[in-house]
């Protein structure tokens, strides 16, 4: 199954591909049952973003620059 994510900054869509068990783990976290680094472990840093933000990798790499203002 595949998560659409659509970044709140540029509005590109993004899709996160899960497994079924996978989904169900996200459905988990979605229920507030537990934080996702450990639901979805296997998951890239930045995939696990998009799920909790929707922030792709570029502008969360944009925001971490205007942090440091
Ligand atoms: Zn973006």
């Amino acid at each position: 199954m595949d998560i659409i994510t659509k970044c709140p900054i540029c509005r590109k869509e993004h899709p996160v591909h899960l497994t079924r068990e996978q989904g169900l783990r996200y459905g988990d976290y979605r229920a507030g049952k537990g934080h996702i680094q450990d639901l979805l472990p296997a998951l890239s840093a930045d995939d696990r973003e998009r799920l909790i933000t929707g922030i792709c990798p570029e502008c969360f790499a944009s925001l971490g620059e205007e942090d440091d203002e």
